[in-house]
């Protein structure tokens, strides 16, 4: 990097059509995405100086767009290009990575027609984070059942990766009120659907149990279910209920910033002595293992950033 490169090294972001470090990066006011939260994306994490699975990430992302009527100005291969330079630029080698389409400002002052506008793409890498941090994942999650149901899958589906967060939100207040760690939120019909950035999981034996509505089809929570069998593991996507989520052996979550994270309590349920269940920490080595060992691993190009 010459002297007078900007400093990426907090995180690198692409913005209409140019790199700017993390901190200058913002959008209009007026942007749908900011006011009506028209807006999707999607979260790759690199590992080491690799992306995680990055073709299921940009499958993911293609779903999302053609779910919201999105049409970012970049084809897939440019988008592939985009995100590998954001983590170039920044230097990191460990990272999560996000692209994002925003609906943008309509064209016309005031026009209610989402048509007038011209939709977004902007990338980033930035450092890593836990979405639960270390410590906490080590001792054990504290969830919480809110009592804020999940946003009906009829108003909002949940598979295309979306911002609309105010019942997780409404759901960590109360979490956080009453001395929990996070929270997972349940359906209008009782069933188990996801937490504020992460799936859920039960264990019930060798099985190993995810909602199979209500939830974003996480990238995580594939790479768990192909998995469980090198373990003698049965890993199952199922309707689950408050009461199997309440009996269960063993819970754990799932996302990008972070892989599987155990908990230890759910509400008043304590499990294995109030601490992360054997099957979970075995998982979670096992996925960290993977990553060590390249399985959906694609290194990052970063030779000459500035190219
Ligand atoms: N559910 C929600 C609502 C999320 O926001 C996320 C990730 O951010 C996940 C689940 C986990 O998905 P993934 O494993 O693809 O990161």
């Amino acid at each position: 990097m010459s002297d007078a490169m900007p400093d990426f090294s907090k995180g690198a972001c692409y913005l209409n059509g140019t790199y700017v470090p993390m901190s200058e990066a913002k959008i209009p006011v007026g942007d749908w995405g900011f006011v009506h939260s028209d807006v999707t994306y999607d979260v790759v994490h690199v590992k080491d100086g690799a992306f995680f699975r990055l073709e299921d990430h940009l499958d993911r992302f293609e779903r999302s767009l053609k779910g919201f009527r999105l049409t970012p100005p970049v084809t897939r291969d440019q988008m592939r290009e985009i995100l590998g330079r954001c983590v170039a630029l920044s230097g990191l080698k460990d990272a999560f990575v996000a692209m994002v389409s925003t609906r943008g400002v309509p064209r016309i002052y005031g026009s209610r027609k989402p048509m007038d506008c011209d939709n977004t793409f902007i990338a980033y890498a930035a450092p890593w984070v836990d979405v639960i941090p270390p410590a906490v994942q080590e001792r054990g999650a504290h969830l919480l059942v809110a009592s804020v149901p999940r946003i009906s899958p009829k108003s909002l589906n949940p598979t295309y990766k979306n911002y609309c967060w105010r019942d997780f939100v409404q759901g960590l207040w109360e979490a956080h009120d009453k001395g929990f760690d996070t929270a997972v939120l349940i359906d209008q019909d009782g069933y188990l659907t996801e937490g504020s950035g992460f799936n859920v999981f039960i264990v019930k034996g060798k099985q190993v149990l995810t909602p199979d509505r209500g939830a974003l089809e996480g990238v995580t929570r594939r790479s768990v279910l192909d998995l469980c069998p090198e373990l003698g593991l049965e890993g199952k996507i199922t309707p689950i209920t408050l009461q199997d989520l309440m009996e269960a052996d063993e819970v754990f979550t799932s996302t990008t910033a972070g892989g599987v994270m155990p908990c230890a309590r759910v509400n008043d349920h304590i499990m294995n002595n109030d601490r992360p269940g054997p099957i979970s920490v075995k998982l979670k080595e096992l996925y960290w293992k993977k990553h060590a060992e390249g399985w959906h691993m694609t290194p990052v190009n970063y030779a000459d950033p500035d190219h």
